[in-house]
């Protein structure tokens, strides 16, 4: 990538999250401001909002491209940079759809159809055979070269039927261990404390404050 596709940004900004999803940059700035004290009162920037573009994600583990979206953010803006790469990987699937969550119907970014398509898959898997699980690989790089990747996991099951209008993504059909209702259905504080992406930002959030403190 050459000097020219760089991108600037504002005055200010301590770290820059590489995704384009608003969902998330709440869900993951939730996790981390209580974590990492420099982070306190100082600016995030995330690749949408700095109008970066998407690397191709080309990994095939979720830790891969965590990775790719981390270095490519980190090399264009020179900020430390996090990214994370997740989805839901189901056992009679193998742990499909896996890395290929996001556009498991076939268009990146489909909710509805990636949901209708994981469970017209699973409709004659009886209940006791639906275990699945979030999970969740969260990188963090920096300017000066190093590299960090945690994992995290949320265990549970996937559901005959959507119910819930919070959260993003599968949330509508995956119940959790421990929980009756799906994670759809969950407070966003509720779904941070279980939550896959939970997990593995706090992990991460122990090399960040090393980091930014150096
Ligand atoms: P990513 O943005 O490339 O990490 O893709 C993640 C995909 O996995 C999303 O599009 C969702 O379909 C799914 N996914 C990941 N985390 C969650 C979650 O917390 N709830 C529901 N779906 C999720």
């Amino acid at each position: 990538m050459g000097a020219a596709d760089a991108v600037a940004a504002p005055a200010g900004v301590r770290l820059a999250f590489a995704t384009h999803n608003a969902h998330k940059v709440g869900e993951v700035w939730a996790i981390l401001e209580p974590l990492v004290p420099s982070l306190t009162g100082a600016q995030i920037a995330d690749a949408g909002s700095l109008g970066a573009p998407a690397p191709v994600e080309d990994g095939v583990t979720f830790e891969d491209n965590a990775l790719i979206k981390a270095r490519a953010l980190c090399a264009l803006t020179g900020l430390p940079a996090i990214a994370d790469d997740s989805g839901i990987a189901v056992g009679v699937l193998g742990g499909a759809p896996g890395v290929f969550s996001a556009r498991w119907a076939g268009s990146h970014g489909d909710d509805a159809a990636n949901l209708q398509l994981l469970l017209d898959q699973l409709a004659d898997v009886p209940d006791g055979h639906r275990d699945a699980a979030f999970v969740c690989a969260a990188a963090l790089v920096t300017p000066q070269g190093s590299e960090y990747v945690e994992v995290g996991r949320m265990p549970g099951r996937v559901t005959r039927e959507p119910a819930g209008g919070g959260g993003f993504g599968y949330d509508p059909i995956f119940v959790a261990d421990g929980f009756e209702v799906t994670t759809a259905e969950l407070s966003p504080e509720q779904k941070n404390q279980i939550s896959h992406r939970g997990a593995a930002f706090r992990a991460l959030a122990q090399h960040l404050a090393a980091e930014l403190a150096r």
